[in-house]
């Protein structure tokens, strides 16, 4: 089959394009024929090497993928040939997705809905799985709350957007292009704000009448945790899920609110939470109310290009790579 390899950490140029033997299912496995991967920035901080799990080299890149079932190991039952399905995960954590076929756990496969592509699929696992744990594991999110997605224009954004709204709360996202706030508000936010304009949070208290959100979703905490602390509600819940460097903030800003802070690793959870968060993906597709936005589709050898992207600003949705 064909694959993405990464032979040496780097920059996006030590992505290639390789030829290597088609896996084969044992088992409780099966192999996925890869109609669509997913590119999520924790692709490429693996592939330059600076993050906390590093795969032996060499490796093939992506975690996220969707496609049809072409082989079943023994013992499997759930799928057979010929099933759509979308990937939580290969064998190999954070590895496998960016080539024409994926060899995963039975376990880490879910049906994939006639009415969602793969494309749309492979925009579920890390994203989606990421917006729901910190919504709802962390942050314990409950209707009629206000919650401010503080980075919704990309993959993890949109799906907190999406999920927020159908659970019954008061959504405010932000983006920093005009493209990305059109689209956050037309996938359910009440109010979207621009986060690259100064005054932006001043406009958030007021559309609270003053008390501020009482969940916040962070994807840039490096920029954004003190604002945070400024705009949480007293008993309000800041989760950090996108990190990119380090910031100085006033600890007061907790004390006085009651407010705590919620790191999320999506890798954490346990495999009982990853069923709960998988159950509730699977019925929020089945009703519509999840609709995974693909900006961007680019085929499998220009992954580079893909992962240059995916870091890029102006966020919109997600960006896939089509073998
Ligand atoms: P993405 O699709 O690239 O989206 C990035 C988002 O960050 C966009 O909405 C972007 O908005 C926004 N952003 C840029 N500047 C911002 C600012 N100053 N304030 C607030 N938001 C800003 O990435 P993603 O897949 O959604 O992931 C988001 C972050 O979460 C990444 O850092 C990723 O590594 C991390 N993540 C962590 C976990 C975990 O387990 N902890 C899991 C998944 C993702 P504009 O482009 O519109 O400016």
């Amino acid at each position: 089959m064909k694959a993405i390899r990464v032979h040496k950490f780097g920059g996006p140029e030590v992505l290639q394009l390789d030829e290597v033997p088609d896996p084969t299912p044992g088992p409780g496995q099966v192999v996925v024929r890869v109609r669509a991967a997913g590119v999520n920035p924790v692709d490429t901080y693996v592939r330059s090497g600076s993050y906390a799990m590093l795969p032996t080299l060499p490796y093939i890149p992506g975690n996220d993928a969707a496609g049809v079932v072409e082989a079943v190991g023994a013992g499997v039952t759930r799928f057979q040939k010929g099933d759509r399905v979308y990937v939580v995960r290969t064998t190999t954590q954070l590895c496998g997705a960016y080539a024409e076929l994926a060899l995963c756990d039975a376990a880490m496969v879910h049906p994939l809905p006639g009415n969602v592509s793969f494309s749309q699929g492979a925009a579920l696992s890390v994203p989606y799985g990421t917006a729901y744990r910190g919504l709802h594991h962390k942050a314990h999110a409950r209707p009629g709350e206000t919650l401010l997605v503080h980075g919704a224009s990309g993959g993890v954004g949109i799906a907190a957007v999406q999920l927020a709204r159908a659970h019954g709360m008061t959504v405010i996202g932000t983006a920093g292009s005009e493209r990305g706030r059109k689209l956050v508000h037309e996938h359910g936010a009440h109010h979207v704000l621009d986060h690259a304009t100064p005054d932006y949070l001043q406009r958030l208290m007021g559309l609270t009448d003053g008390r501020g959100a009482d969940v916040i979703l962070e994807m840039l905490a490096n920029v954004n945790l003190q604002k945070d602390l400024d705009v949480v509600a007293r008993f309000g819940r800041i989760v950090v899920i996108g990190n990119r460097g380090s910031i100085e903030i006033n600890p007061r800003g907790t004390m006085g609110k009651d407010a705590a802070i919620l790191g999320l690793a999506l890798w954490n959870a346990s495999p009982e939470e990853m069923a709960s968060i998988h159950a509730a993906l699977g019925a929020g597709l089945a009703n519509g109310t999840l609709r995974p936005v693909v900006g961007q589709e680019l085929p499998l050898k220009e992954a580079a290009r893909a992962q240059e992207a995916v870091l890029k600003p102006g966020a919109y949705g997600k960006i896939v790579l089509i073998p």
